[in-house]
C-alpha cells in the first residue's frame, strides 16, 4: 500500500503515518540538503563514491558536526552477528547528530528487550485491492499488543550539507542531482544491512518509481513512519522517519483500529488495537491527520497516490459529526446537573464507537468526564471501570513508557 515520507514537523508529531508531499516538487533551489557523509564501522565495500566517509573512534569527532551525517546500528551490534545471535534485530540508521545517537545510547534501560507478543495475533496477506494488508489472527481486546518489531532503518527527513549549484543548472537538473546523491548515501546505508534485512527492505513497496527518487529512496518514501521521539529540538528541522519490515505493510484508514507508537528504551515500535478487533478483520493505522474534516484528510492522503475508501470518508454525514464530536467536549452552553454530564458524555463514547472513531481524542476526553463523576457519585465500580478504560486508551494512543 501507498506511503510517503514526512517533511513536515507537523506530520513528524502526528501519531501516524506520514504523508508528505512530493518532496522534490518542493525544494527550491539551495534549499535541499543532502549528505556528506561520515561511516561508522562501514565495510570498505560499502563506500559509496562522492560520499564522505569517517570512522567513528578515529578521534575526528569534529568531523562528525555540522553538515556531515552518521551512520550507524542501534543498538550496535558488532560487525557479522547474525540474527540468529541477535533475534531482537537491529536498526540501520542515518543521524545528522552525534548528540541523537548518544541521547539514545543514554536513555534509561537501554536497549531494552522487545516485547514478546506471546502467539503471533496477526498474519500479513494479499487484500482484494490495496495490495498486501495486516489481518487480525484471533480476536483482540483495546489495548491488546499486536506486534513489536525493531525498524530495519532509520533516517532523517531532509539531511544537511548543501551543494553548491553555482554551474547554473536548471531546478530540475539541481533536484535531480540532489535525488541521485542522496540515493548514493542510501547505499552506504543499505549496504551496511544483513542480506535478511536487505532483502525485507527493497521488498516494500514504491509508488515514488517516475519521479526522480532513486529505487531505495522511493521505497523509504513510500513506507516510512514519522518518529516524533527523534526528533530533535523544537528550534532544529529535521525529523526522523523509520521503515519496518511488517509495520510497514499497516494499510490506512481514517477511522483506524490501530495505532503504532516508538519508543525508544526498547527502539521499537509497538502495534495496538484502539478499539476490540474481531479475527479475520484487517487492521489499519492512519496516515494522516484525523482531527480534519474529509476534504483535509483527502489532500494529505493524496501524496499516498490513493483515494481513502474507508467507512468515514464514505459516510456523507461524517463530517457533520466530527464537528458535533469536536463540539461535544467543549464547555457546555448552560449548567448540567452531574448525572446530566455524565449522561451526555456515556452517549458520546456510544456515538464515538459506532462510528469507529476511537483514535480520536475526544474519546479520551469522554472517558476522564465519565470516571470522574462516577467517583464524585460515589460508584466506584463505576469510577473503575471507566478509569481502566481510559488507561487502556491512553496507553495505546501515547504508548507505554518502556515500550511493548
Ligand atoms: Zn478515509
Amino acid at each position: 500500500m501507498k506511503r510517503g515520507f514526512l517533511n513536515t514537523k507537523k506530520a513528524a508529531r502526528s501519531a501516524v503515518r506520514h504523508a508528505p508531499d512530493d518532496q522534490r516538487d518542493e525544494v527550491q533551489p539551495g534549499q535541499q540538503n543532502l549528505p556528506v557523509g561520515n561511516v561508522e564501522t562501514a565495510a570498505s565495500e560499502h563506500r559509496a563514491p562522492g560520499v564522505k566517509h569517517v570512522e567513528l573512534g578515529s578521534g575526528k569527532t569534529d568531523d562528525l558536526l555540522g553538515d556531515a551525517c552518521i551512520f550507524t546500528a542501534i543498538p550496535n551490534v558488532k560487525p557479522g552477528t547474525t540474527l540468529a545471535e541477535y533475534p531482537d534485530n537491529w536498526t540501520e540508521c542515518i543521524f545528522l547528530d552525534p548528540k541523537l545517537k548518544h541521547v539514545i545510547l543514554n536513555t534509561p534501560n537501554f536497549p531494552t528487550c522487545i516485547s514478546k507478543v506471546p502467539i503471533p495475533r496477526q498474519r500479513i496477506t494479499v487484500t482484494p485491492s490495496m495490495g498486501l494488508g495486516v489481518f487480525a489472527t484471533c480476536d483482540l481486546k483495546m489495548n491488546d499488543l499486536i506486534l513489536v518489531e525493531r525498524p530495519l532503518v532509520i533516517l532523517p527527513n531532509a539531511l544537511s550539507a548543501p551543494i553548491d549549484f553555482s554551474g547554473g543548472t536548471s531546478v530540475e537538473q539541481q533536484q535531480l542531482a540532489m535525488l541521485m546523491k542522496y540515493e548514493k548515501a542510501l547505499e552506504v546505508m543499505v549496504g551496511r544491512m544483513i542480506p535478511e534485512n536487505r532483502a525485507a527492505l527493497m521488498s516494500l513497496e514504491n509508488v515514488h518509481k517516475k519521479n526522480g527518487s532513486g529505487s531505495i529512496f522511493g521505497i523509504l518514501r513510500t513506507n516510512g513512519f514519522g518518529i516524533s521521539a527523534l526528533s530533535e529540538d523544537e528550534a532544529s528541522p529535521v525529523t526522523y522517519s523509520a521503515v519496518f519490515d511488517k509495520l510497514s505493510r499497516l494499510n490506512h484508514s481514517c477511522a483506524p483500529n490501530g495505532v503504532v507508537k516508538f519508543n525508544v528504551s526498547s527502539f521499537s515500535s509497538s502495534l495496538r488495537a484502539v478499539r476490540d478487533i474481531k479475527k479475520g478483520e484487517q487492521i489499519f493505522i492512519s496516515y494522516c491527520e484525523a482531527q480534519v474534516g474529509t476534504a483535509a484528510r483527502h489532500k494529505e492522503l493524496a501524496a499516498y497516490g490513493f483515494e481513502c475508501v474507508c467507512p468515514r470518508c464514505t459516510d456523507p454525514a461524517s463530517d457533520a459529526l466530527y464537528q458535533r464530536i469536536v463540539k461535544s467536549t467543549m464547555e457546555p452552553a448552560g449548567p448540567l446537573t452531574l448525572p446530566a454530564l455524565l449522561a451526555e458524555s456515556l452517549s458520546w463514547m456510544k456515538k464515538i464507537e459506532a462510528a469507529g472513531l476511537q483514535a480520536l481524542p475526544e474519546y479520551g476526553t469522554h472517558m476522564i468526564v465519565a470516571w470522574r463523576a462516577e467517583a464524585a457519585l460515589g460508584r466506584m465500580d463505576e469510577f473503575e471501570r471507566y478509569q481502566r478504560m481510559w488507561k487502556d486508551w491512553y496507553e495505546v494512543v501515547n504508548g507505554k513508557p518502556h515500550g511493548g
